[in-house]
């Protein structure tokens, strides 16, 4: 079989079949935004890893150095938040093709890195580095930690459960488009710094944890439909989804239409906007309302889980629904262009 034919989830699927963890101190392996490993009776660590590689995550001629260092790291805090952890350093690997890189850009890079690191207090702990040839290749992994009874999975939402998402969906799909078409209005920076530089919700991924608010969460990186796609098939439930009630940025409003034909599908298709996506009991409705009062983005409530729809259905505002189509980015089934 072609990976086109299977694509990127199958493949995965198809390795954490044949490769069980076999280790007991491991609690989940593959199959969530982090590992999660037992390291005493209150506590676990976290352990995710994500790559950028030129050419299909970002073109050097499109980015800054630090933002491409910020973003590296980024991506990666995103899935210590996803499981509401507390990151606490990360090891570096780059493949550096040293004919076409110069120092300055990696002294830059490095200067990305280490202000997010700063800002979220996450240490570089070691790397590995080698000459690459071609491409630019950058691979991260994340150490965090939580408390056991705090991690959130994918695969905990309950029949009933309110869906909810952090901030705004669709920027960085939309940054991206306007990378390419060379806007610079104020609308168009900003949403191609939500696309360059985009932040982790960890403070917001922590907070919820700590209350035990989130019944199962996940970072929006792939598109909201792709992302909670894998947290309807880990807790065999399907979704309605409001349409109206998606969170749209003012920049959004102002400068998807000319993106596309059908703006909408960038907020529910379009990846890396690196949200938290979560589903919570209906009676946590007023303290999540309180919680958004003290975070520097909004919480919305966007639908709901049933065991009554199979796959996700999405409601307009006159209320007729319709089935969603599976989208969302898969790296075996896209030709991803992107800055
Ligand atoms: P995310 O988008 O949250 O980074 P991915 O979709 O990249 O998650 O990966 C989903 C799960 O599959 C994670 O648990 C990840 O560690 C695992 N995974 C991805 N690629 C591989 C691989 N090549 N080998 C083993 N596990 C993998
Ligand atoms: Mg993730």
């Amino acid at each position: 079989m072609k990976f086109s034919e299977l694509g990127e989830f199958k493949f995965i699927e198809r390795i954490s079949h044949h490769y069980p963890s076999t280790n007991p101190f491991v609690i989940k392996g593959i199959g969530d935004d982090a590992a999660v490993m037992s390291v005493s009776r209150d506590s676990v660590i976290l352990v995710t890893t994500d790559q950028l590689i030129e050419g299909f995550h970002f073109q050097l001629a499109a980015t800054e150095g630090w933002k491409l260092g910020w973003k590296a790291l980024a991506v990666n805090l995103s899935d210590v938040a996803a499981m509401g952890g507390t990151p606490v350093g990360y090891t570096l690997s780059l493949g550096i093709p040293t004919r076409r890189v110069s120092l300055t850009f990696l002294d830059e890079f490095y200067r990305g890195l280490s202000r997010l690191g700063k800002k979220e207090t996450v240490a570089l702990l070691g790397g590995d580095t080698s000459e690459s040839g071609e491409r630019l290749t950058i691979s991260i992994s994340v150490i965090g930690t939580a408390l056991r009874e705090q991690v959130v999975y994918r695969n905990g939402a309950n029949d009933g459960d309110d869906i909810y998402v952090t901030g705004w969906l669709g920027d960085a799909s939309v940054g991206l488009k306007l990378i390419e078409r060379g806007e610079k209005t104020t609308e168009a920076l900003e949403l191609i710094e939500r696309h360059l530089c985009p932040t982790p919700r960890t403070r917001e991924g922590r907070l919820l944890a700590e209350k035990g608010i989130p019944t199962a969460m996940i970072d929006v990186s792939d598109g909201l439909l792709a992302d909670l796609n894998h947290i309807l098939h880990q807790s065999g439930l399907g979704a309605e989804i409001e349409l109206s009630a998606l969170p749209l940025s003012q920049a959004f409003r102002s400068c998807a239409a000319p993106c596309s034909a059908d703006p909408l599908m960038l907020a529910l298709g379009g990846g890396e906007d690196y949200e938290l996506l979560f589903s919570a009991s209906i009676g946590r409705r007023e303290e999540i309302e309180g919680i958004c009062e003290d975070l520097s983005c909004p919480i919305t409530r966007i639908g709901r889980l049933s065991k009554e729809i199979q796959g996700i259905l999405l409601k307009d505002k006159q209320g007729m629904t319709r089935k969603a189509d599976p989208l969302g980015y898969d790296h075996f089934k896209t030709n991803r262009t992107s800055s």
